[in-house]
């Protein structure tokens, strides 16, 4: 059942028949077979190939490197409606965008030339890594390191944590120190473009020395996987610095900047869960029958459909205030972080109602809304926790309104 707040929307045609389109592949394609695959916690390779003859993953790719070319707003559109689906499903194209995103801002014309093509058609797929086993909000306490051997080329060491698409990606996005002894430590720290073969436990010939262990078993967000990245000696050359020899020490911005985007991409995921979990419960409230009438008609039943339904339209417009901010060259640092905040938490909190809608039922593997259950709560942590949004958010509105 989908619930119509088109009015809200102020879409233009493309992004309409885009988001129709999409909408329309969530419903036939990801829904019925999202159980599935939760269930397996298999990779959803048939759906990740019609994704990739949908074009899905090189949605904001410029036209001239074979993407659509098209702005953050309607990629924001676009993830809603995957993670409407399922949020794996937004999963496997979300550190995709963000490394697209870096090599856009960043990379050489030569790394755009020779990484953008193959992103855009989804021909290998991109994952980002920050996290570590010690260290995931405290980004300028990552320990893993990049030393310029006398060759030139770079040899990287250290352990990454928590890496999605870990194992099935073809370029990893990691940040190393590359100045141990920097002050601020942020300052010491490089982006390093790393290739590895896709599907591969141990890398061999080019790409000797990085290993990812065996994938981590997780609550939800299943079908995605979310692997370690052992870096042992792994040689990077000079021309995979994120940005050629200037990027050297760059690492820290070039990420936080992409992170911005990656948090209104996370708000956007938020929006679509909620959305769902809305939809799973006004269905289901309106044919569950208790005391002689459907359950949507005792008012604490109506009141929580009443509020599900106004924090999820007060998300959307939030998550689509701050990708318009970032497409229109605007700062968004402030939105982005109250997008992601509002965003995850509406999502959990919608799909708790919903779940307390279902009864028991909603306890039970036969119902949509336990899968949500367990995903929803990844959207509170990944890109930044609530309290690092939060942190975020109160650091910028004091800057915004010094007296
Ligand atoms: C399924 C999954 C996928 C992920 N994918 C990726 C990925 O692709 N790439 C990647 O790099 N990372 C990824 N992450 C890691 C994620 O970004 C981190 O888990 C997240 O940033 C939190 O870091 P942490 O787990 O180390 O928690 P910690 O930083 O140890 O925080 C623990 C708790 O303390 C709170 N806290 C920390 N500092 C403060 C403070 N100063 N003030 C108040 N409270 C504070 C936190 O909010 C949290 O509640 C993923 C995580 C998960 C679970």
């Amino acid at each position: 059942m989908a619930v119509d707040t088109s009015a809200y929307r102020e879409m233009t045609d493309e992004q309409e028949a885009i988001v129709e389109m999409v909408r329309q592949f969530a419903d036939e394609q990801i829904i019925p077979n999202a159980e599935h695959y939760d269930h397996e916690d298999s990779f959803p390779e048939p759906i990740v190939e019609q994704m990739k003859e949908l074009g899905l993953f090189g949605v904001t790719i410029p036209e001239e490197y074979g993407g659509m070319g098209l702005d953050l707003t309607t990629y924001a559109m676009i993830v809603e409606e995957l993670s409407r689906g399922w949020i794996s499903i937004s999963g496997v194209v979300n550190t995709h965008f963000i490394g697209s995103y870096l090599l856009m801002k960043f990379g050489t014309e030569e790394q755009k030339r020779y990484f953008l093509p193959k992103m855009a058609t989804g021909e290998i797929r991109a994952a980002f890594s920050l996290s570590e086993p010690e260290t995931g909000s405290d980004v300028q306490g990552i320990k893993a390191t990049a030393k310029q051997t006398a060759e030139g080329d770079w040899e990287l060491n250290g352990q990454k944590m928590w890496v999605t698409n870990g194992l099935g990606s073809g370029v990893v996005f990691v940040l190393m120190k590359t100045d141990p002894k920097a002050d601020p430590p942020y300052k010491g720290m490089t982006c390093f473009i790393t290739e590895k073969e896709p599907w591969k436990e141990v890398n061999e010939g080019d790409f000797a020395g990085l290993t990812v262990p065996p994938k981590i078993k997780k609550m939800g967000y299943k079908g995605v996987e979310s692997t370690e990245l052992v870096y042992d000696g792994y040689k990077c050359a000079p021309d995979r610095v994120l940005g050629g020899p200037e990027g050297v020490g760059q690492g820290f911005k070039q990420m936080m900047d992409a992170l911005e985007v990656g948090r209104v991409n996370v708000a956007a995921r938020g929006v679509g869960i909620a959305q769902r979990a809305l939809e799973l419960a006004l269905k289901y409230s309106q044919e569950r029958k208790t005391f002689g009438k459907p359950i949507a008609q005792h008012q604490a039943i109506s009141f929580k459909l009443a509020d599900m339904a106004t924090r999820l339209e007060a998300a959307r417009l939030v998550t689509r205030k701050a990708a318009r901010l970032k497409d229109a060259g605007e700062r968004s640092d402030l939105e982005a972080g109250m997008a992601k905040l509002l965003a995850s938490e509406t999502g959990k909190e919608n799909v708790e109602d919903a779940f307390r809608i279902h009864g028991g039922y909603g306890y039970s593997k036969e119902y949509e809304i336990e899968r949500l259950y367990r995903d929803a709560p990844l959207l509170l942590i990944g890109e930044g926790t609530s309290e690092i949004q939060r942190m975020v958010i109160g650091k910028k509105v004091l800057q915004r309104n010094k007296i």
